[in-house]
């Protein structure tokens, strides 16, 4: 009788299961609110985050992520220096003073300057001596008439030498007006001693502003996720260290016990907030809530991951994440749903369901910004895309995520393939689709924000039938629409 009993089981429910239940609106998806929270102390102005995993995530994924108001989160096959480097990276670039700046000496000719300015695409440069205390700064203005008649003059006759120069901690305001203010733009950045420390330019100010929504913490430089594995103390506090906001705690289950207790470690260690997952029922957000900045859904649903065909368990995503929704709820603990979305109606459908941001991989393992070259099969376009727990990726470094030894010389018990998927072009283009497509479920279900999304919103239950009926169907699709492919 009891083996019986366990096959009165309870109904687990995913993405094509259900859809969002039309409801009466007053939200033009156009204005709807993105804004959400992804862990305890940092916020998102778009709720999508880049999976961490070696074919999707580095610096430069990051960085586009994060100037377009999400979050990459960079993959963990790579040494604990390199990962520091890559989060100096993406701290650095949109960093209002320039470091690496091109100088010129008084002594060089004037052609000699306007060569090596030209080399370095810029067209200005700060004049120092040999202890980079600043003497002048020379522009292409500077330049000009000196070349007709006098190249071969030193630069420190064609300089200005009354230069306007700012401290390191200057605001960009401040930055922009003296600007105004003097006519000019650029504003070398000097020490107390006035030795040159870098550069602002009016350029790089303005580019900065165009990126109105991005994701910055306090000192305005861009956010920056990083996966570490459930036992990596080092990596974590070196990450902390570089300067992450958040730390993911990156195992396929994270309700281990062992995992459970070195993420608690970590937490206590580290300024950064602390993410943990992935999981996907009530008892284990219950044994995570009390230490957890966040929580990451997902047991299985991921488009390369073979975990529920290998090892027989999963959660179907839907479910999964309202289970652990309900809990982390009462906590205020934010829940990110990790996996399995195809289309943009998945991602809000995740969010109706509890999340507060969702995580997706291959969408965006195509585009430029993914790390991989694009390579052509049949005259089609693609980019590898692959499963940290693929033969492969595990034989780079993750095993550890599935729990298991990868260095041993035995085989390793794969729970995830080796693909390609279709090259897509720009993050840029590919995220403003996604979000495009979740503001108009939010028009759907008449919800201005995020919040209200995961309040208002209710699901119906679809048949088989009704799935078929919300593909295209009974027609041959004659052109691709960006936000669409058949059989994704
Ligand atoms: P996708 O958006 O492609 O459906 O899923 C991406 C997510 O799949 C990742 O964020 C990660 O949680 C999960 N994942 C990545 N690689 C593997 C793998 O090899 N096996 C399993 N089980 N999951 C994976």
């Amino acid at each position: 009788e009891f083996f019986s009993e366990k096959l009165r089981v309870e109904e687990a429910l995913t993405f094509d299961d259900v859809l969002l239940r039309p409801k009466e609106s007053h939200v033009e998806p156009d204005e709807a609110d993105t804004t959400t929270q992804v862990s305890r102390n940092v916020s998102l102005n778009v709720p999508v985050l880049t999976a961490a995993m070696d074919t999707v995530t580095e610096s430069d994924m990051a960085i586009a992520m994060a100037r377009q108001g999400g979050l990459g989160v960079l993959h963990r096959n790579m040494d604990v220096d390199e990962m520091a480097a890559e989060i100096e990276r993406i701290k650095r670039a949109d960093e209002l003073i320039i470091r690496d700046v091109v100088t010129a000496e008084p002594d060089q000719t004037v052609r000699d300057v306007d060569e090596m300015m030209e080399r370095a695409g810029v067209s200005g440069a700060p004049v120092v001596d040999e202890d980079d205390e600043v003497l002048g700064i020379i522009s292409g203005t500077d330049i000009r008439p000196y070349l007709e008649v006098g190249d071969r003059d030193e630069v420190r006759e064609a300089m200005t030498d009354e230069v306007i120069t700012a401290p390191e901690d200057v605001t960009p305001r401040e930055a922009l007006e003296l600007m105004y203010d003097h006519k000019i733009e650029r504003v070398p950045i000097v020490d107390e001693e006035n030795r040159l420390v870098g550069l602002v330019t009016m350029q790089g100010i303005l580019q900065r502003r165009e990126y109105d929504t991005a994701a910055r913490d306090e000192s305005g430089a861009l956010r920056a996720g990083v996966a570490v594995g459930p036992f990596e103390t080092d990596r974590a506090e070196a990450a902390d260290e570089a300067g992450a906001d958040v730390l993911f705690i990156d195992c396929a289950h994270a309700h281990n016990r062992n995992v459970v207790e070195s993420a608690r470690e970590i937490k206590e260690l580290v300024d950064a907030d602390v993410v943990v997952g992935n999981i996907g029922t009530r008892e284990a957000a219950e044994d995570l809530v009390d230490f957890a900045d966040g929580l990451k859904v997902g047991i299985g649903p991921g488009s390369i991951c073979t975990t529920r065909v290998v090892s027989g368990a999963g959660m179907p995503q839907i479910t999964a994440v309202s289970q652990v929704a309900d809990v982390a709820h009462q906590h205020d603990i934010p829940v990110i749903a990790d996996g399995g979305i195809s289309y943009s109606g998945d991602a809000i459908k995740a969010i109706a369901a509890g999340a507060d941001a969702v995580m997706l991989g291959s969408y965006f393992a195509g585009t430029d910004e993914a790390p991989g070259r694009v390579i052509t099969m049949n005259g089609k376009k693609y980019k590898q895309y692959r499963g940290m727990g693929s033969v492969g990726a595990m034989k780079s470094g993750g095993g550890d995520r599935y729990l298991k030894d990868a260095d041993e010389d035995e085989e390793v018990i794969p729970e995830g393939v080796e693909a390609a998927t279709p090259y897509k072009g720009t993050v840029e283009s590919e995220l403003h689709q996604l979000v495009g497509g979740m503001k108009s479920g939010m028009g759907y279900v008449g919800a201005e924000t995020i919040p209200e999304v995961k309040e208002r919103a209710e699901f119906v239950r679809v048949s088989s039938a009704g799935q078929q009926e919300s593909h295209p169907h009974d027609v041959v699709i004659t052109d691709e629409a960006p936000n669409y492919s058949p059989g994704e």
